[in-house]
């Protein structure tokens, strides 16, 4: 549980913060439904994500890789996003500097509203040409196997960070921009083991920012925030938004 004091000393952080970075995990969109990858619900038909999301399994197999996110989108397309998506709007709107960092696929903060952001592991509703690296949205449940490129008919893949990929140079200079300006940095429903995102909770301190972090267990990061609350992200996110007493 979130201890009392713990809790008031962050919503004091989030009245005063100018400048406040968001950086979640899978965590925040479990309590919307969608399956994190290290739970045995993150498995499909015994295969581990680790060996289906790479460039290597692309090639080996495309189909087998497209009917696994066949199976992906039809579990997210259900999904809503929760109150702590929302709260994240709110705090956007709210404060002059924001940026949110997201490692989820989901796009459930996008449909909440949020706008400042980076999908800095792409998104499960855009596709990429393999050919002419045109990216399109495509929001097919099922998505048709194999898919073309509209513009050159190659084929398409998912626009996603796989493991063994690089992120995006812009996405990665925005964050970083943002971890080193921010005042305020929420790390929400993340596990810290993924690489560079597992980093970005000690540049923002390094940088002086207040760190906070909100998962249902503690982590590798814990050692390093200001406070850690633990518990739901639907239910404690929220809180801080709340008035201080
Ligand atoms: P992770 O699965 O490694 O860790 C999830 C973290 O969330 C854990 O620390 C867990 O304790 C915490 N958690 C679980 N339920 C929670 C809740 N209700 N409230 C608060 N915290 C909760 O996920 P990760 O750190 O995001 O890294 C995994 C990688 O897998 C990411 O790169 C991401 O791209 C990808 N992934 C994305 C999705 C998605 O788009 N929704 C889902 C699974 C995995
Ligand atoms: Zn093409």
């Amino acid at each position: 549980m979130a201890s009392g004091s713990d809790l008031s000393r962050l919503k004091e952080q989030v009245a005063s913060a100018t400048d406040i970075v968001v950086l979640t995990g899978a965590g925040i969109s479990a309590d919307s439904g969608v399956p994190t990858f290290r739970g045995k619900d993150g498995l499909w038909r015994n295969f581990r994500a680790e060996d289906l999301a790479t460039p290597e399994a692309f090639e080996r197999d495309p189909r087998l890789v497209w009917e696994w996110y066949n199976w992906r989108r039809e579990l997210i397309a259900a999904k809503r996003p929760n109150p702590a998506h929302h709260t994240i709007v709110e705090l956007e709107q709210r404060c002059r500097h924001f940026w949110l960092i997201t490692q989820n696929v989901d796009g459930l903060h996008r449909d909440a509203g949020s706008q400042k952001l980076s999908e800095i592991h792409g998104n499960i509703w855009m596709v990429r040409c393999t050919v002419c690296c045109h990216v399109f949205e495509n929001r097919d449940v099922p998505v048709q196997i194999p898919p073309k490129c509209h513009d050159c008919g190659g084929l398409l893949r998912p626009h996603i960070v796989w493991f063994g990929e690089s992120l995006a140079d812009e996405d990665l200079r925005r964050s970083y921009a943002a971890l080193r300006s921010c005042n305020l940095c929420l790390i929400i429903g993340t596990s810290g083991l993924v690489y560079p995102a597992a980093g970005f909770a000690s540049v923002a301190k390094e940088f002086g920012a207040f760190v906070a972090e909100i998962n249902l267990d503690s982590t590798s990061q814990s050692p390093l925030v200001d406070v850690s609350l633990l518990g739901r992200a639907k239910d404690i996110v929220p809180l801080l938004l709340d008035p201080i007493q």
